[in-house]
Order: C-alpha cells, then sequence, then structure tokens
C-alpha cells in the first residue's frame, strides 16, 4: 500500500562552479591566473566573458564551503525522502576528483552523525568506460547491461549492491571502490581518468507513516576536453588511447544532446544514445535534486577549455526538475495499525 506522495515542485539543475587555484608546478611555470570571481555568483574569464551561476567558489574556498551550499542541502533532502544527484564536469585535472572525494566523505560524516539505527542502506558503485559498464564493487564481474524497471527507473542488471549498516562503512566501500577506476596518462594529466564513475546510495528509513526510500548519486564525470588534446603515439598503446577519447567524449557529447534537448523542451530526448545518459536519465529528467559542479582550472593555458566548461554548464542550469518525495510505502504491521488507529479516529468523532 503506498500513501500519497507530496505535490511535485518545479525547479531547476542548480549548477555552481568550482574554480581551483594554479598547483604549485603551474604557477612555476608562468602560466597565469585568467579568471576573476565578481562575488559568490559570477566568474569572469579573461577581461570580459562572465557568467552568473548559482554559486561560484574559487581560489583556496575549502571544502567545507562546498559542503554547506551543496552537500548538506542535498543530504537533508534525501534524508526527508527526496532523490538526490551531484555531478562533477571539467576538464581532466580541473579538481573533479578531488571536489567529489571530499564532499562524499562530508556528506558520509553529515549521515553518519543524523542517522538513527532504524534504517537500511545499499550501495553501489558502477564505471562506465569506453561504452561498457564496470561494477566497481567487484570489477571481476562479467560486463553489466544496462536495463529498466517496470518503474521507469533504468539500473545495471546484476550489480554488486552492498548492504551497509553504518554510514561509516560507506567510506570504505566508496574508497575502495574508486580506486579501481580505469585511469591511464595522457599528456593533459598524467593521472586522468576517461572514465565516468556513479556511486548511488539507497536508504530507507521507518516512521509511523510507513517505509520511505530514497536514492542519492555521486557522479564524477569523465574529463570534458576535446580529443586532440589526448596524446597520439606511434607505439603501442597509442590507437587504443585514442579510441577510448572518442567513446569518452562521446558520452559527454550525448549527455551535452540530452541537455540540449531539455532545455529546448524537444518531445524526444535522446536518452538512449548513449550508457551514461541511460544511467543518468532519472538525474535528469526524473525525480531527482541535481547539482552540478563545474569544475575549472584557473590558468590561462586552460582558457579554451574554461570557457567550454562554463558554457556547458550554463546550458544544463536550464534544465527544469520535478521533483516530490517519494511514496510511502505501508508494511502488513503498519496498515493494520493505521487502520485501527483511524477506527478509534471515526469513533471519537461519531462520540
Ligand atoms: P580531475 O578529477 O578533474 O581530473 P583532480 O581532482 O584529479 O582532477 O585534480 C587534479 C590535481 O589538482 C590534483 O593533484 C588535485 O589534488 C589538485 N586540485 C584539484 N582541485 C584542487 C583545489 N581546489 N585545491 C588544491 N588542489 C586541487
Ligand atoms: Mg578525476
Amino acid at each position: 500500500m503506498r500513501t500519497g506522495t507530496d505535490d511535485a515542485a518545479e525547479t531547476q539543475v542548480q549548477v555552481c562552479v568550482r574554480a581551483r587555484p594554479l598547483l604549485p608546478n603551474e604557477a612555476s611555470h608562468y602560466e597565469r591566473q585568467c579568471i576573476r570571481v565578481a562575488d559568490g555568483n559570477s566568474i569572469v574569464v579573461g577581461n570580459d566573458r562572465a557568467f552568473g551561476f548559482d554559486r561560484v567558489f574559487a581560489g583556496d574556498v575549502g571544502g567545507e564551503a562546498i559542503f554547506s551550499a551543496v552537500g548538506h542541502p542535498t543530504i537533508e533532502a534525501f534524508l526527508d525522502g527526496f532523490n538526490a544527484t551531484i555531478l562533477a564536469y571539467g576538464q581532466t585535472g580541473a579538481g573533479k576528483t578531488f571536489t567529489m572525494n571530499d564532499l562524499m566523505k562530508r556528506c558520509v560524516h553529515h549521515l553518519h552523525k543524523v542517522l538513527s539505527h532504524d534504517c537500511k542502506m545499499t550501495l553501489s558503485v558502477l564505471e562506465v568506460y569506453n561504452e561498457q559498464v564496470i561494477d566497481l564493487l567487484d570489477p571481476s564481474r562479467p560486463r553489466l547491461q544496462v536495463r529498466e524497471g517496470n518503474d521507469g527507473d533504468v539500473f545495471a542488471a546484476g550489480q554488486m549492491v552492498a548492504e551497509v549498516t553504518a554510514a561509516a562503512d560507506l567510506l570504505s566501500y566508496i574508497e575502495a571502490a574508486t580506486s579501481s577506476r580505469s585511469t591511464a596518462s595522457t599528456n593533459t594529466n598524467a593521472t586522468s581518468s576517461r572514465s565516468h564513475c556513479i556511486a548511488t546510495v539507497m536508504l530507507t528509513t521507518k516512521s509511523d507513516t510507513g517505509r520511505v526510500t530514497s536514492r542519492l548519486n555521486f557522479v564524477d564525470l569523465a574529463g570534458s576536453e576535446r580529443i586532440k588534446k589526448a596524446h597520439t603515439t606511434a607505439n603501442t598503446g597509442g590507437t587504443e588511447r585514442v579510441r577510448e577519447g572518442i567513446h569518452i567524449n562521446g558520452g559527454l557529447l550525448a549527455l551535452g544532446n540530452v541537455i540540449h534537448a531539455l532545455c529546448d523542451g524537444k518531445s524526444h530526448v535522446p536518452f538512449r544514445s548513449s550508457k551514461l545518459t541511460r544511467m543518468l536519465q532519472s538525474s535528469l529528467a526524473g525525480n531527482s535534486r541535481t547539482v552540478m559542479i563545474a569544475c575549472v582550472s584557473s590558468s590561462d593555458q586552460s582558457m579554451d577549455e574554461t570557457l567550454n566548461t562554463l558554457k556547458y554548464a550554463d546550458r544544463a542550469r536550464r534544465i527544469r526538475l520535478k521533483v516530490s518525495r517519494n511514496a510511502h510505502v505501508l508494511d502488513e504491521g503498519d496498515q493494520t495499525k493505521i487502520i485501527m488507529m483511524l477506527r478509534n479516529e471515526v469513533k471519537n468523532l461519531q462520540a
């Protein structure tokens, strides 16, 4: 038995920008800062390219500020029965993994602080790499197939779903999983990653009105830089590297097309054109509070990619979402309890 959900509220994808400072090796290579932050909502690239966002974090602004603005409200909504997604977008080396790992840690600490024992949590961690879905909780499993459930939710069939009883255990699972992500070096960044990583926490809480299950996705996208930056060498591995680059760009290109179609209100949205967009379907067009963190470098050497990232992020701001709290589901025992309660109430009213 399902009790009614709250009325769906119209909202938009929230978009924040994090501009990381010049790294010590960049500063010593005479790279210059090419971005300015006028206030907490706008960023200027070069002399005159200004963009407005929901929030802009720059320089040495730490993880605590990002947690307060993005993580805390997301976790509170998640605990309250809403689905939520936080995704990091940007070129390799811009700070996506740095930002997401820190944010996940803070979110898990917060969950740990506020969660009562009367709840059930599960975790799954997937990687989309070269249009293949890899189970990061058990990478030895064969590649997973993407399926759609009766409720329209898209999932990877046969994925490992780890039951987690303490929020603190979430972190060790996530850390173990993300350390097995596919990485290879390119000339852009020695530890660049061309894979998308999706960590999903499902939480079921119980209250007097039943059980409610909500979903939280942390998405660390692949580097958004163009293929021309991938290093092509004649030696073995060179061709493989380029093929990877094309595929990754394919996923982000598909994501860009999906964003375009959603913003233009097109009746057909090409979610099915890539594994990434299929997996993100419910975060972009379903019932989810979604936040994008666009990560950029502040170096003048990355100005073109920074502009690309900000344009992409600016488009994502226009995606509208209909968000509502997930329905409460009643157990048999709860149903009986509520019927008794209502009968008593009727009796009282009659008296
Ligand atoms: P990406 O995942 O986007 O490829 P990383 O998160 O791996 O980028 O960051 C690249 C490098 O920059 C790492 O060495 C990381 O420690 C550093 N870095 C990223 N963001 C920041 C930041 N806000 N402050 C300081 N160093 C950062
Ligand atoms: Mg990374």
